[in-house]
This record gives C-alpha cells, structure tokens and sequence, in this order.
C-alpha cells in the first residue's frame, strides 16, 4: 500500500486490500490480443522466431521448413502473450488504483470506494 486509507467501519489501515477487478480482466485480455499480435506479427521484425525456426527447420528440407515455421510462429504468439498480459495486467493495474479504487477491508469484511 503506497497511501495510507483506512477502513470506515473499524478503521484499519493494515489489512486492506485493492480488489483488482480490471487488472485479471486487463491481463487476460491483454494476453489475448498480445498473442494474435504476436502470431500475425511472427513473419516480420518482433518474430524473427519464424524464420530462424524455419532456417533450422530447412537442414531436413520440406517438412523441416514447415516444422520450423510452424515452431516460429507459435513462439512469436507466446512472447507476443506474456507481452501483451504484461501491460494488460500494468494498465489495469493503473485503473484500478487511480479510477475504480475500490478496497476491501480484511479485518471486517467491508469493501468501500475511496
Ligand atoms: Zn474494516
């Protein structure tokens, strides 16, 4: 906790916790949208994973190649996932400390809005 709030039921301030509603949802759609941009992205820049795969893949021509761009591509969606959850999971992160701010109070159950 960066700022001290308090509960105003019983008043404690060491036992609350944010409920991070946008933030599972930022991450997960986040991931999503991070991995099709990692999957389309695969044959240029960002996902070189494709082409070095299939370059590998090429040493067993033909099934090699398609093996390989196959790998590529999958690695391509799963950096593009881990990038993407990762600033889903930040911004709503953000959103929900500065514009939801909703809390929930351990010590007697009570969830309040700043
Ligand atoms: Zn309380």
């Amino acid at each position: 906790m960066d700022e001290k709030i308090a509960c105003p039921k019983c008043g404690s301030s060491d036992k609350l916790f944010l409920i991070s509603t946008i933030q599972k949802i930022g991450t997960a759609v986040g991931g999503g949208v991070g991995s099709i941009a990692g999957y389309l992205g695969r044959g240029s820049g960002i996902c070189t994973g494709a082409i070095i795969g299939a370059r590998i893949g090429s040493i067993v021509p033909g099934v090699g190649t398609v093996a390989g761009i196959a790998v590529g591509g999958l690695a391509g969606a799963l950096a593009g996932f881990f990038t993407g959850a990762a600033i889903g999971n930040y911004v709503g992160k953000y959103i929900d400390k500065n514009v939801i701010c909703k809390y929930k109070c351990n010590n007697c159950g009570t969830t309040f809005s700043r």
